[in-house]
């Protein structure tokens, strides 16, 4: 029986984690559940699963949570202190399944406790990737990604003998504007741009697969998760999502991962690793797919992609300003005040104007971070040239 507990509980991720925990009561025990501010949905979920805690990180939600709990016996909590501290409580796993930087401190706060974080939460990684694994390791915690590429690499990767590894090669859908031109992409709205052709997503991580910022973060998450540089991870498109990514050996064997696009497949494999447990995915068919398609990924079309491989060549603080402008960019573009190719835009102009040294403490990568969000606001407002 392992306790489990899932930060971002009802998004994307953590609907899908909540899911496959509910089919196994015999497995798991929820501790504590956390979310925004969606009130119904996680005080449902804890009463489902008789969680002993919920929290809202948004503190104005909390009189809605207690009320909503009454007489439940579960605890109620509010704020981002909270959300901490049941990152905190230690249970055997724990989901961090929040999205963006706003995972970074409740991340930290469990790998503190020495167990086992599944990471879905790709953006503490590509800001603060170095401090967060080098907690990991003072902690004795482990890091398992749910991300579904990273997940397959995991899957494929001999850790014992790193240097007979070639090649990560990461592949990516090339979302739903993979054969749109420049022009169709400059008018391109909201609703088109969330519509995930093979993955149903939360709105942030579906704006950044459209714009293949997602494969960009995703190559700096390969770069801080397994020992091989950035220079030896390569981006495929393969656009029926089929193959998760590959890992390449010297001896010229390539090892593959392949599943349905359900992320319910890697959240099983970190929720019940070493061992597997059953989800209740068709077996793959293969037939009816017919075909696996590869190409490059079009350098012009999708800007994010060198700007993240700059960032991750260059280091240091690269990442952590790439990551807070994009978040403020797409938010803007979500909120319908920029355009699509203004996202890349705006996070290539913030990375020109502000270079500061690498940071060496958490509380500098959040300086960073709230500086580039700073400097990209301005853009939004004022618009780039
Ligand atoms: P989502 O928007 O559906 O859910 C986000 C969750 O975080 C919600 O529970 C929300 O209440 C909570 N949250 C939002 N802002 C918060 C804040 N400031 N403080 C605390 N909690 C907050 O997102 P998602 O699609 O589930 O993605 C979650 C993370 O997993 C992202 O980092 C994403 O890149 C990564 N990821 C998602 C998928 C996917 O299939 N959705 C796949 C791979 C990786
Ligand atoms: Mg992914």
């Amino acid at each position: 029986m392992r306790t489990v507990t899932i930060l971002g509980a009802t998004g994307s991720v953590g609907t899908s984690t909540l899911d496959l925990v509910e089919r196994a009561p015999d497995r798991f025990r929820v501790k504590a559940l956390t979310a925004n501010c969606d009130v119904a949905k996680l005080a449902a979920a804890a009463i489902r699963t008789r969680a002993e805690l919920a929290v809202v990180a948004d503190a104005t939600c909390l009189a809605e949570l207690e009320r909503a709990l009454a007489g439940t016996g579960i605890a109620a909590a509010g704020g981002a202190r909270a959300v901490c501290d049941a990152a905190a409580l230690g249970a055997d796993v724990t989901m961090g399944a929040i999205v963006g930087c706003a995972g970074l401190a409740s991340t930290m706060a469990a790998i503190e406790c020495g167990g086992t974080v599944i990471l879905a939460n790709k953006e503490p990684l590509v800001s603060a990737g170095d401090l967060v694994t080098a907690a990991a390791r003072a902690h004795g915690a482990t890091i398992l990604p749910a991300d579904s590429e990273h997940n397959a690499i995991f899957q494929c990767f001999d850790f014992a003998r790193p240097e007979r590894v070639r090649r990560i090669v990461l592949t990516a859908s090339g979302g739903p504007f993979r054969d749109a031109s420049l022009d169709e992409m400059a008018r391109v709205t909201r609703e088109q741009a969330v519509a995930h052709p093979n993955w149903s997503m939360g709105a942030k991580i579906s704006v950044d697969s459209a714009t293949m910022m997602n494969k960009g973060l995703e190559l700096i998450e390969a770069a801080r998760l397994f020992p091989v540089p950035a220079d030896r991870i390569e981006i495929v498109v393969h656009r029926q999502s089929v193959i998760h990514s590959m890992v390449d050996y010297v001896d010229g064997s390539v090892l593959a991962q392949l599943g349905p696009s359900d992320m319910r497949v890697p959240i099983a494999h970190c929720l019940a690793w070493p061992d597997r447990m059953a989800t209740p995915m068709e077996p793959l068919d293969l037939v009816a797919i017919g075909r696996l398609d590869f190409e490059a990924p079009d350098p012009v079309r999708f800007r994010a992609l060198a700007l993240a491989r700059s960032a991750v060549e260059e280091g240091g603080a690269r990442p952590a300003i790439l990551n807070a402008a994009n978040e403020v960019a797409v938010a803007a573009f979500l909120a319908g005040r920029i355009g699509f190719l203004e996202i890349a835009a705006i996070v290539d102009d913030t990375m020109q104007r502000y270079d500061p040294a690498a940071p060496e403490t958490l509380d500098a990568v959040l300086a960073i971070d709230a500086e580039a969000r700073r400097l990209a606001g301005e853009r939004v407002e004022d618009g780039v040239a």
